[in-house]
């Protein structure tokens, strides 16, 4: 796989604290010989995090793929996955939040709205937005699902009983502009939840591979971290977020969800074609099982009511 080109510079916005807990104890990692993308690591809290983002400007611009390209993104995920993993958190969002009349449901980054035909199955009036106009499309076309083109802060303040984050966090520069916006669209007493990649075994075993080589050996830390994932988060990282900016936290805990197919992201990780699709099956053994590296959390808060 080629490296992708880097961004140009009057595109980055660049940080030299923990964004979570504050800290100014970072550790500077070696520039990636492929990609130069310097990684961060906070002594406190763990959380590792580029220190050269894209603005909100770029990624917005960036996200806006049209219908064939997203079609052509969503080709490659895992549909049982992502279908398991949706019933699974609406099933705790539904406990959580409990049997309200015209309880309503926010997805942000809604993508192609399957999450929301899901949550409107159990009641909710389901709600969300989307910056690629591919998705838009998508979403109304397989799932009747309308979504407002668009970030947060254009949206009324205080619609909702949810809202829902998958993989949205890693990619802002800022997640605490986020989490504020968060916060406006959800009513007193709101729930939110999120999932965003974690700090795993995997990223730990490639930072060593990393170091060890003063960054020529990147191949792993460069799939986990990069401009499509430019935060990834411990338990603590996530809680030191949370706590400072009020949120009441519910639950923090890793999970193995991988919702790309085995080979495709095997792939991605450099391994090539014909060995990917070999090494996809003692894989998806593990996965199955839920034996491999738990690579996301899954996030539970509370706005004070
Ligand atoms: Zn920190």
């Amino acid at each position: 796989m080629n490296s992708p080109p880097a961004p140009p510079a009057d595109s980055l916005v660049t940080v030299d604290t923990c964004l979570a807990c504050r800290s100014r104890d970072v550790r500077t990692h070696a520039p990636s010989g492929r990609t130069g993308f310097v990684i961060l690591q906070c002594r406190d809290c763990g959380l590792r995090f580029l220190r050269d983002r894209l603005s909100l400007d770029a990624v917005v611009s960036d996200y806006d793929m049209d219908a064939d390209a997203y079609a052509a993104f969503t080709d490659i995920t895992r549909p049982e996955v992502i279908d398991s993993s949706h019933a699974e958190v609406l099933e705790r969002i539904d406990q959580l939040v409990g049997p309200k009349p015209g309880r309503s449901l926010f997805d942000v980054g809604a993508g192609d709205g399957g999450f929301l035909a899901m949550a409107r199955e159990r009641g909710f009036a389901p709600a969300g937005n989307e910056l690629s106009s591919g998705a838009i499309e998508m979403a109304w076309e397989r799932n009747k699902v309308e979504l407002h083109k668009g970030d947060l802060a254009t949206l009324d303040a205080g619609l909702h009983d949810a809202v829902t984050l998958w993989c949205v966090l890693a990619h802002v520069p800022d997640g605490d502009v986020l989490l504020e916006d968060v916060k406006k669209v959800l009513k007193p007493g709101g729930l939110m939840f999120l999932q965003t990649p974690r700090w795993s075994k995997m990223d730990g075993m490639g930072m060593v591979a990393h170091d060890a080589t003063k960054g020529r050996a990147s191949r792993i830390t460069d799939r986990r971290m990069a401009m499509h994932h430019m935060s990834l988060h411990t338990v603590k990282s996530m809680r030191a977020t949370l706590e400072r900016l009020g949120w009441e936290v519910v639950s923090i805990e890793p999970h193995v969800r991988y919702s790309l197919t085995t080979a495709s992201y095997l792939h991605s990780l450099g391994i090539s074609e014909k060995a990917a699709e070999r090494a996809s099956r003692p894989v998806n053994a593990l996965l199955d099982r839920d034996l491999f590296f738990r690579n996301v959390l899954d996030v539970y808060a509370r706005i004070p009511g």
